[in-house]
């Protein structure tokens, strides 16, 4: 018989989103009981390794406008000025409440908070703790969220099924991985917030814990996914890793230089025009491929990259602010950045799109919510500005636990039975799992096979040949993914049986992202496609919706919430 937990709200993920949700959600009732639901202990959440900081006005210099103003431009016109609007408001609020809360922001001689500059927005506006922003913001929300008791946390739970009754999430079946028992965690509502997808590509910065789980269980369960076409190239990864080396080093001055030393972003017309190194992802990683397909790459044992040059910054500043770069340039590209240029190339690091929820984080599932990078509640449109995704998290975290606690007053409790037989049914699903010696597929075959066929098909550049042969590849694999043999069939700590849960999760993940990619016929943010070169406002100024359906994925649309900023050309 399944083991039954009962809470008010069930939160699952414990990044910074999901924690910061769960201390809005006791906060906005005092008798309300929180679970907060993991995979893995929330300090080790993708959250931790955020390096370059989070935005938020801070300056006399600057406004809320501007900040509102350079989101929407860098969304290239496909986020929802609503959305926009509110989140920029909030933010300075999140990031000073966090400070109280203990969160070391850097500071200025003055005493004031210290920003930088970041890529897209027109002035500094980019709050920091050295280059270890993600630690210290997820161990301020982790150390604040143990001041209340009713936040019940359920560590090292994978969540493996949303169950609904009567139309309405009423929560989550989850196999304790540390026990191999599946748990039963009953509530009034949920909110999703276990980050992006970044795994489903072979070259990443993103940790091995982010498979898109959220976003499979949301459209498992028949909510779309929003925008999953956009997919964000970082331009500054290791070759080789894939470890990030942040924004904040092109924000502190670093440049970017090609085989023969030149600063190509200013020599050749790339639509970065006079920013340079500060122009936004989705354009420098193009023009990082560019130089590349031109010729002026650098060859190396993981293929052809340019160079990041901090030697000019010097040692003091390069310590005081980018202490981490140094050391991960050290330690896995083997130079020192005082002295040699580091190696990069454009990397997957974000999920634009996600589970599709309106403006207080609420999905079609009544019930269910979702916040953070599982989430698309349209901050981000075709391509997210750096260090606007941790304040969002703060954001709409705090938005969406609010409204989930409201509609949990007002929602009742379900029929216990039968979302109980929805969980036995998960804990026999993952007990045949276990057995599942005779399978016919490996896990790290499929997985193999997914990337490479995601880069082939949704990479920097992409064409509908290309991307249509990826649709098919995935949904074979989607198909062989089903026959998968696991080998280990104990019972504590399976990491086998975690994997093929992953596994699936990301199949169905890529298939709503090539999906999604083959049906945009234009180009406009992370989406290029060589095909159609320009945007098509006409045609294309709306949002994707996919289903995935028992019959295969469907597509529909949603509009765009325009504003006062009128959409343009978009240029640096
Ligand atoms: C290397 C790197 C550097 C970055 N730097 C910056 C930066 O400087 N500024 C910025 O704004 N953004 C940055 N980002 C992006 C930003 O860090 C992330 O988008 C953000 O932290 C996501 O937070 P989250 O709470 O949504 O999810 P995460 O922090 O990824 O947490 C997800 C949580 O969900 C849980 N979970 C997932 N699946 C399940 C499941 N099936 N069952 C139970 N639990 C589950 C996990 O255990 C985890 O606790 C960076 C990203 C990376 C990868």
């Amino acid at each position: 018989m399944t083991d039954v937990c009962r809470h008010d709200v069930i939160i699952v993920g414990g990044g910074a989103a999901g924690l910061r949700a769960a201390i809005a959600a006791v906060e906005a009732d005092p008798e309300i009981s929180v679970a907060l639901v993991s995979k893995v202990y929330p300090m080790r959440s993708h959250t931790v390794s955020a390096e370059g900081g989070a935005a938020a006005v801070a300056r006399d210099e600057d406004s809320l406008e501007m900040h509102g103003y350079d989101t929407v431009k860098g969304s290239d016109f496909l986020g929802d000025q609503n959305v926009i609007e509110y989140f920029v408001e909030e933010a300075p609020k999140e990031l000073t409440r966090l400070e109280h809360w203990g969160c070391p922001w850097s500071r200025n001689e003055d005493g004031s908070v210290a920003t930088r500059a970041f890529g897209g927005m027109t002035t500094k506006r980019t709050w920091y703790a050295t280059d270890k922003v993600g630690f210290h913001m997820l161990h301020t929300l982790f150390q604040h969220s143990m001041r209340f008791d009713r936040i019940v946390r359920y560590d090292e739970h994978f969540v493996t099924r949303l169950l609904v009754d009567d139309g309405n999430v009423r929560g989550v079946s989850a196999l304790d991985i540390r026990s191999g028992e599946v748990r039963a965690i009953l509530g009034r509502s949920v909110i999703l917030a276990t980050g992006g997808a970044g795994k489903i590509f072979p070259f990443t910065t993103n940790g091995r814990i982010k498979t898109g789980d959220g976003m499979a269980l949301a459209a498992a369960a028949g909510v779309p996914l929003k925008d999953m076409e956009f997919v964000q190239y970082h331009p500054t990864g290791l070759p080789g890793t894939g470890i990030l080396i942040t924004e904040a080093s092109r924000g502190e001055g670093g440049l970017l230089k090609n085989s023969e030393g030149d600063r190509f972003l200013v020599t050749y017309d790339y639509g970065v025009g006079k920013k340079a190194e500060l122009g936004p992802r989705d354009m420098i990683s193009r023009a990082v491929v560019q130089e590349i397909e031109a010729g002026r790459g650098i060859s190396g044992p993981y293929g052809e990259f340019v160079h990041l040059d901090l030697t000019h910054i010097g040692r003091e500043k390069l310590e005081a602010r980018l202490p981490f770069v140094l050391e991960l340039a050290r330690t896995y590209a083997g130079v020192d950045p005082l002295t040699e240029p580091i190696p990069i190339r454009p990397v997957v690091h974000y999920m634009m799109g996600g589970v599709d929820t309106d403006i207080d984080g609420a999905t079609s599932l009544p019930g269910l919510y979702a916040a953070g990078e599982t989430a698309c509640g349209s901050l981000n449109g075709a391509n997210r500005l750096g260090s606007n995704s941790l304040t969002e998290c703060l954001v709409f975290g705090a938005r969406a636990a609010q409204h989930a606690v409201l509609y949990s007053r007002g929602s009742s409790e379900g029929n216990e039975s039968a979302l109980l037989a929805q969980a036995e049914a998960e804990a026999a699903r993952v007990s045949a799992l276990r057995r599942h010696k005779k399978g016919s597929e490996k896990i790290s075959t499929i997985r193999r096979e997914l990337n490479t066929t995601m880069e082939e098909g949704c990479g920097v550049y992409r064409e509908q040949a290309s991307m249509l042969a990826t649709v098919q590849t995935v949904a074979s694999l989607q198909d062989r993914a089903s026959d998968l043999r696991v080998s280990d069939d104990s019972m504590v700590f399976n990491t086998e049986v975690i994997a093929a849960l992953e596994m699936k999760n990301m199949v169905d993940v890529a298939q709503a992202v090539s999906v999604s990619a083959a049906a945009r016929l234009e180009s406009r943010g992370a989406h290029t496609c060589r095909d159609f070169s320009s945007r098509d406002d006409e045609n294309f100024m709306h949002h994707t919706l996919c289903y995935l359906e028992a019959g295969g994925p469907r597509l529909d649309k949603k509009s765009v919430h325009l504003g006062h900023w009128e959409p343009e050309e978009r240029k640096y």
